[in-house]
């Protein structure tokens, strides 16, 4: 007995000293870089944001209320507002109202970049218009922000990229590798008339860009607790996204008489199964990869359990899992969200009908969803379709690589202050159709956020602050220099 605790108690020594000493060597990993020289904004880039948010480029859930006068005023505001960009790359409507500018390089055989935005925005929610300190299309500027629907989601991107264009060209800068620049126009309403289209025609001209750059993370400061620095997240996968519809039919008749389950009972009895059997979780892929990152810019005591998560990857699992947002990085999530059964309390319901969203986490895949939810709910009697369009969660784009590096460096050398973490994006983007064109997709929008600003995308009081806009302006001037110069 005395022997075996003896070796225990050396067990235990030989596992904190091992946990120490990978502790101390688990040290932030910030690669020097050289000051930048990105280009400052041209005299006039606010004003025309602001003009950009007041036309009210909605695309709305039904496409016959779409107002394609507010997309050829936008079409308009940026012929204006850019005349080097315009005279100088080739621009093609594509699709529906997207726009693919090509500003060809000096050097043929180098691969092109593409940098993408979407120039259209999400509806306000109706009831909600009162909320907003200013009005939604208004643009209203402030001293410090301006104001409305799609200040942050994305028009800042698309107008941002113009502004840093249109600032490198003053200067008379020329780019070595071609850039594209790919503009949705529907991407909240799923991306098929624009940038599918805009990758379909790359595609078929063979074209392999060295890397995509679309909308997705930006440098927030408190998103981790123990990291003082401000962090750039880049997106480096992103989930799937499929709906199931399970569907349960019956007699239906009065309810006086009713049957010991009615439809809508052995739905709600699926459901729970499905509710119930959670995907399990687990730290892997870019989760695994954004704690790794994360974790290195931690106190010591932090760092101890982050550097060894051989040991503690349960515990820290069972931290993540407390809170929705952690909680949907380490598994494909599970949400019911539409219920119907009779359309009237006597009445049996001959139909019952349920969908449930999952997100899916790279590694899982649509097929596996269904397949799963027929195992889980075990019941012949529930019907389970796909619902609409799904699609495949995103492979992980590599972090060891050029394109990787010089991302890096351009954030580094605007946000010197920030650190780069990769992490996975739980929506989705507009990048997923160029996944087949290069393994490097990357999802950064640029701009530095308040931590409390992340609600504001697609919902009330969206803006933007001036400083950010700038600052942003600048990253995409550098990463233009670096990528293509
Ligand atoms: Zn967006």
């Amino acid at each position: 007995m005395k022997r075996l605790l003896a070796a225990l108690g050396v067990g235990v020594v030989a596992i904190a000293v091992v946990a120490l000493v990978r502790a101390r060597q688990f040290t932030p990993r910030r690669v020097p870089v050289p000051p930048a020289v990105a280009a400052n904004p041209l005299p006039g880039a606010v004003d025309r944001l602001v003009a950009a948010i007041r036309i009210p480029s909605v695309s709305p859930a039904d496409s016959a209320q779409r107002d394609s006068a507010a997309f050829r005023a936008m079409h308009a505001h940026l012929v204006r507002s850019f005349p080097r960009v315009h005279a100088t790359m080739r621009r093609d409507v594509v699709g529906k109202d997207a726009l693919l500018y090509t500003w060809v390089g000096t050097d043929s055989t180098l691969p092109p970049i593409v940098l993408m935005g979407h120039f259209d925005v999400v509806p306000v929610e109706p009831g909600t218009e009162t909320r907003w300190t200013h009005p939604p299309f208004s643009g209203a500027l402030t001293d410090s922000h301006v104001w409305g629907r799609g200040t942050l989601d994305d028009k800042s991107t698309v107008l941002g990229v113009l502004e840093a264009s249109e600032a490198l060209l003053a200067e008379g800068f020329a780019p070595r590798s071609t850039v594209y620049l790919a503009f949705g126009a529907d991407e909240e309403v799923g991306g098929q008339r624009g940038a599918a289209v805009i990758a379909a025609m790359l595609r078929s001209r063979g074209i392999r860009p060295h890397f995509v750059l679309d909308e997705g993370g930006a440098v927030v400061a408190g998103v981790a607790p123990g990291v003082r620095a401000p962090v750039a997240l880049v997106g480096i996968a992103e989930k799937g996204f499929a709906s199931l519809e399970l569907v349960v039919r019956a007699e239906g008749g009065h309810s006086s008489m009713p049957p010991r389950n009615t439809a809508a009972g052995v739905l709600a009895r699926a459901i729970t199964r499905v509710e119930g059997n959670p995907f399990p979780g687990s730290i892997r892929g870019a989760a695994a990869q954004q704690l790794d990152a994360l974790g290195r810019e931690m106190s010591f005591g932090r760092r101890v359990i982050f550097a060894n998560r051989w040991l503690f990857d349960p515990a820290i699992e069972r931290q993540l899992a407390t809170s929705p947002q952690t909680d949907a990085m380490l598994r494909t999530t599970t949400a019911v969200t539409m219920l119907e059964g009779s359309p009237k309390d006597n009445v049996l319901p001959s139909q019952a009908r349920a969908v449930v969203n999952f997100r899916i986490l790279p590694g899982d895949s649509v097929a596996g969803i269904v397949d799963r939810a027929h195992r889980v709910i075990d019941d012949l009697r529930v019907e389970v379709r796909l619902l609409g369009v799904a699609t495949e969660p995103s492979q992980i784009s590599p972090t060891n690589t050029d394109a990787w590096a010089l991302l890096e460096r351009s954030i580094r050398q605007v946000y010197s202050d920030a650190v780069v973490v990769p992490y996975l994006v739980l929506g989705g983007t507009d990048s997923r159709y160029f996944r087949d064109l290069t393994p490097n997709v990357y999802r950064f929008a640029g701009f530095r956020l308040e931590a409390e600003d992340l609600s504001r995308f697609h919902g009330t009081n969206e803006r933007i602050a001036i400083a950010s806009y700038l600052e942003g302006i600048r990253f995409l001037a550098q990463l233009l220099r670096n990528a293509a110069g």
